[in-house]
């Protein structure tokens, strides 16, 4: 059992590869040739390894120019909303991954303040979205939404703090919040266990929606089934992050070295890292999906009852490409009837010109 369990959530290939190659059978193969757009939010107290996991998680470095302030400089500072984008390309399949950090969380004495500049990004992105989407040129519209939003609990906590349920509480039906217990190795596996169990507990209680794995269909592949129960029960992923590679029985892994040994971020028995990654992409479009149909129709609902205008939306991401092909196809033709038109009326009207020039002449010459 634990070797089919490991077997499952090992590094699916050698170091350096992500795992987003997969993603054409998720999505359309011409959106897969646009590239393929993603944003994910990290959140989180400074200092818990948000931008150590973000570049383990995708093997680039986010942060080349990162300035780590100082705690005086931390008082004064309220959160930065930073938005870094990378394409990375994985056997010929683009993405466009953008990762909106929030350093300067949890810094401000007042924890509130902190949520306000990040509760107003997640609904700039909506309202650009919702603009671009009734406007004219909806061609390329570029999906700035987040997806999906990592939450980072201190592991030395007992379990989530008032200023953890409060964040949630006030973005979730913003954003598909997926909670994450950082720096794993410092808790025993019994703490994290327990941990877990504690989190899960006050999340219930506190009537916060996390994002939930989608149930699978009956006739789904038995193995796919198993590994979604997996990761359905790893939540909240107990995580480690190292941007380190180091060499343990002559195999270079990813992870921290210790006076009593090395703790491996992609060693399933060590940390969720690799079942975390595997969510990411296995349900990049199941994310978007959700932010599409539940919190931006949620966001557009709240608009129409605050009684603000709101344009139809001249079709929608859930629509398929032949869909939206055909929508344009369709304004095309329109755009060409009216031109011949045009083209007819000016001809008739330049011949009618020409009429009575005509007329005027013979009238000239009767004179
Ligand atoms: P951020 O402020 O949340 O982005 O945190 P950083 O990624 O800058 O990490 C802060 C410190 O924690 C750095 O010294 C990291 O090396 C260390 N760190 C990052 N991830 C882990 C982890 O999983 N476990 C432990 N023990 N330390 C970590």
């Amino acid at each position: 059992m634990a070797d089919s369990r490991q077997r499952q959530f090992t590094n699916p290939e050698q170091p350096g590869y992500v795992g987003f190659a997969n993603l054409p059978n998720q999505v359309h193969r011409k959106s897969v040739k646009r590239g393929f757009e993603f944003t994910l939010m990290v959140v989180g107290e400074s200092g818990l390894g948000k931008s150590t996991l973000v570049n383990s998680l995708f093997l680039t470095d986010l942060y080349p120019d990162r300035v780590i302030p100082s705690a005086l400089e931390k008082i004064k500072q309220t959160v930065r909303i930073d938005a870094s984008t990378v394409e990375i390309e994985e056997r010929g399949v683009k993405l466009r991954l953008t990762v909106v950090d929030t350093p300067g969380f949890g810094d401000s004495l007042n924890s509130a303040d902190c949520f306000i500049p990040i509760i107003q990004y997640i609904d700039d992105q909506f309202e650009r979205f919702l603009n671009d989407e009734s406007g004219l040129n909806r061609r390329h519209i570029t999906d700035n939404r987040v997806h999906c939003c990592f939450y980072f609990v201190n592991p030395s906590g007992h379990g989530l703090k008032p200023h953890d349920i409060a964040f949630m509480r006030a973005v979730h039906h913003k954003v598909n919040i997926v909670p994450v217990i950082a720096k794993a190795d410092t808790l025993t596996k019994q703490e994290v266990f327990n941990l877990k169990r504690k989190i899960l507990d006050q999340i219930d209680e506190c009537g916060i929606n996390i994002y939930s794995l989608p149930d699978c269909e009956s006739d789904e592949d038995e193995d796919f089934k198993e590994q979604s129960k997996q990761l359905r029960s790893a939540v909240p992923f107990a995580v480690i992050g190292a941007n380190t590679v180091i060499e343990v029985k002559s195999r270079k892994v990813r992870g921290r070295m210790y006076p009593w040994g090395v703790v491996e971020v992609e060693n399933p028995e060590h940390c969720d890292f690799i079942k975390l990654r595997t969510m990411l992409i296995t349900h990049m479009q199941d994310l978007q999906e959700v932010t599409q149909e539940i919190h931006y129709e949620n966001y557009r609902a709240q608009k129409i009852e605050k009684g603000e205008p709101v344009k139809k939306p001249r079709g929608t991401l859930t629509q398929t490409d032949s869909d939206r092909e055909k929508e344009l196809r369709d304004k095309d033709a329109e755009i060409q009837r009216m031109q011949q038109m045009l083209a007819k009326m000016q001809a008739e009207m330049s011949q009618q010109k020409a009429v009575q020039n005509g007329d005027s002449k013979a009238q000239d010459v009767t004179v």
